[in-house]
This record gives structure tokens, sequence and C-alpha cells, in this order.
């Protein structure tokens, strides 16, 4: 092997295992873009000879489990430069326009790093494009995700802790007239139906692609029925449905549900309303009462933007842009909220706050700054791959950091 050769084979071991680290499968053509980049004799060197280099290493870092990866990955250093690239451009902003985001948790725990990133992403476009950034509780469902009352609380401290701009929190609990008023609107314009259907016929129908009667009934009859949901219809017995298409290739988009009935307290407004939006609902109405041009969210709400697109065309609104990032993992054992929660009720770990979680409040206990969690999620930019969190990476950051 010639000495060029040699320092190929040795970045793309480098570079495969980092691509590997970072999205869990390396790529060939990652690690090709970044050969040249780190050896520039490489191009001198015929393209079947470098590829074949890659590929093994490709191949070896593939075959490593995570553990291997990590601590091989240690022995290198990886250029500073990389972490300090901004965010792109949003082709769609002129001169002067404000970019207003939103981002908007569930009030069920601590704000994880995986939670923190869309933040961070959203509260920085306001800043670039002189907007506003609000903090929007999603809290519409009383019983599978029984909002937490400190939650609230908790949440908007960690986003001040990590310098976000908050111009102001909204709670959906507390916006139920405005969700009535337009899904009151939708079913005068026929664009809304009330289903009394079960759930089985339903489920056959969607999956069919076939509309039930109650999909052909009158305006008045809609009406009369949407009424009752808010008094004499029983949970489960009926709910509101946006009329989309019965064919959508996705089943899931055909004709979803806007409303349904939920008998169970609300810790913050008790037992004042029983029917509850769903999700698409409530998000689109707010995004466009809000005025937010630009919503930032994770990658799992591809198919949701779909479904919110059928609101906004039976409102006559335009969809703000959109972009879908991909997460950020914190490590295989804590790939989930709920593996936090878990490792917390089994005693590994002392808390939300534990310095070992990976919460925004776990980090801020091991000494992490929040500009460090901000340039790491920054360098993590707008793309759709999945990552998972480099913690070496990110205490270079907060080393460097505390060094200014
Ligand atoms: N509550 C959703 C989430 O945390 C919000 C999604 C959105 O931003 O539209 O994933």
């Amino acid at each position: 092997m010639s000495e060029t050769e040699d320092k190929i084979a040795e970045a793309a071991k480098k570079f495969a295992l980092k691509n590997a680290f970072d999205y869990g499968k390396a790529q060939v053509g990652t690690v090709l873009n970044k050969i040249f980049s780190e050896v520039p004799k490489a191009k001198e060197i015929g393209f079947p000879v470098l590829k074949g280099i890659v590929d093994k290493a490709v191949k070896e870092a593939n075959s490593l489990s995570r553990e291997a990866i990590e601590s091989e990955i240690g022995k290198y250093t990886f250029p500073e430069h990389e972490q300090r690239e901004g965010l792109p451009e949003l082709a769609w902003a002129g001169e002067g326009t404000s970019v207003n985001t939103r981002f908007a948790p569930n009030p069920s725990g601590y704000l994880t790093i995986g939670h923190s990133k869309v933040a961070i992403l959203c509260d920085e476009y306001s800043k670039k494009y002189p907007g506003k950034f609000f903090v929007r509780f999603e809290d519409t469902d009383p019983k599978t995700k029984e909002p937490i009352l400190e939650a609230y609380k908790l949440i908007v401290e960690d986003l001040e802790w990590l310098g976000c701009n908050i111009a102001k929190v909204f709670k959906q609990s507390e916006r139920l007239e405005i969700y009535y008023r337009y899904a009151q609107k939708l079913i005068e314009s026929g664009h809304a139906y009330v289903c009394t259907c079960s759930k089985e016929e339903m489920q056959n129908n969607r999956r069919e692609g076939i509309g039930c009667a109650c999909r052909d009934s009158s305006i008045q009859d809609n009406l009369d029925k949407w009424e009752k949901m808010g008094t004499s219809f029983k949970e489960g017995e009926a709910v509101a449905r946006l009329k989309t298409d019965m064919q959508h290739p996705n089943p899931s988009v055909r004709d979803w549900i806007m409303f349904r009935i939920i008998d169970k307290s609300h810790p913050l407004t008790g037992s004042r309303y029983r029917v509850w939006p769903l999700y698409n609902f409530a998000a689109a109405i707010d995004d466009h009462e809000m005025d937010i041009n630009l919503v930032i969210r994770g990658k799992e709400h591809e198919i949701n933007s779909v479904k919110q697109a059928y609101l906004y065309g039976a409102l006559g609104w335009k969809q703000p842009n959109t972009i879908e990032v991909g997460i950020i993992k914190a490590s295989k054992d804590f790939a989930h909220k709920s593996d936090i929660r878990k490792a917390i009720s089994e005693g590994a770990l002392s808390g939300w706050d534990d310095p070992r979680a990976p919460t925004v409040a776990g980090f801020r206990k091991r000494g992490i700054l929040p500009m460090a969690i901000r340039e790491y999620v920054i360098a993590s930019g707008i793309g759709k791959n999945d990552s998972y969190l480099d913690i070496k990476k990110l205490e270079a950051i907060n080393r460097d950091l505390q060094k200014k």
C-alpha cells in the first residue's frame, strides 16, 4: 500500500466509525466526501481503489457493536469547525421576513435532550429572522396523556435556562372555545361530520376506503349530533371527523378524528369540558391562529402534516412552511422518554434531573452550559437523519466555552 492509501485507510476508518456512531449505520457516500477534505491526495488515486478502501472501512464499522464503536472513536479527534456552522437560510424568507415559531410539548415531565432540539431550532430561527417564539402546551388528552401540573412550570424553566426567548406561553386546554367555533364552521360548510359508528365498523370502512352513512347525513343532523357530544352522548359513542379522502393511500389519513368525548377531569379545567380535540386539529388551528409561518417538528410527524393539509384546505388557509427533523436519541438505553421514566421507577436514576439522565435538567446538574447544548443542536442541523447524542462532542464544546 502506498503512503496515500494508508492515510486514506486511516481516515476512512475514522469517518466510518463517526458516521456509524452518529446515525446508527455508516454510508459509503458520506465517508467518501469526508476523505477528500481530510486527504487531498485522495483525488489522485483511482476511484475503484479509493472506493474499495472505503467500502471495507464502512463494512467493518457497521459490523461493530455500539459499545465497540464508542471505545474506538475515542482515539480520534474531529475538526472543531464542524461544530460551529450556523443554521441554513430559509429559501422562502426574504429581507425583513419575521419568522414565528412554536414549541409544542406535552406537559408530561422534564424536557429531554430530544425535545430541546426542536425548541432550540425554533428559537434560533425566530432570532435569525426576528419574529416570535411561542410555547404551546398540548394538553387536550386528560385520559391517556394526563398532564402533570408541575411540568408546565418545569418545561418553561428549562427553556428559559436554554436561552429561549419565549414571547408567550399558551395552554391548549384553555382554548377549547376557539376549537369549537371552527368545528361548528366546518360542520356548517359540510367539511366535517359527527360519526356514531362503532369503532370496528369505522376501522373496517377506513381500511376498505368506503364512507359510512354518517358521512352523508344532513348538515342539520350533524349540528344536532355535535351539540349532543357535549351533553348526552357517552364516551366512545360519537366522534367528529374531518372529510378528507376515503381513498387516501394511507388509511390513517382517511376522515381522521377531530374531536372525541373524554369524561375525565382535567387538572386545569376540571370537568368544564368533555369534548376534546385531537392533536392534528388543535395544532393546525393554533398554528394558523398564532400566525406561525415556520413549523419545526420531529420527523415522526410527517404523516400529520399530510393530515393537517386537509384541514387547511377546508378552511381555505395556507399551510405554514414545515421542516421535519431527525431526532437526537440520548443513547441506546434512553432512546425514549419512557425509558427514563422506567429507570427512575426502578431506582437506576434518582429522578428526571439525575446528572446521568439525558434531560436538560440532568445536563444542567452535570455542569453542561446551555450554550453548549445550543451549539450542539445547531451543529446537528435540520436534516432528517436521526442521530445518537455524542456526549464526547457535547463535553468538548462545553470545555471550549468554559475557557472563554
Ligand atoms: N406534541 C408534539 C410533540 O411533542 C408536537 C408536534 C408538533 O410540533 O406539531 O411531538
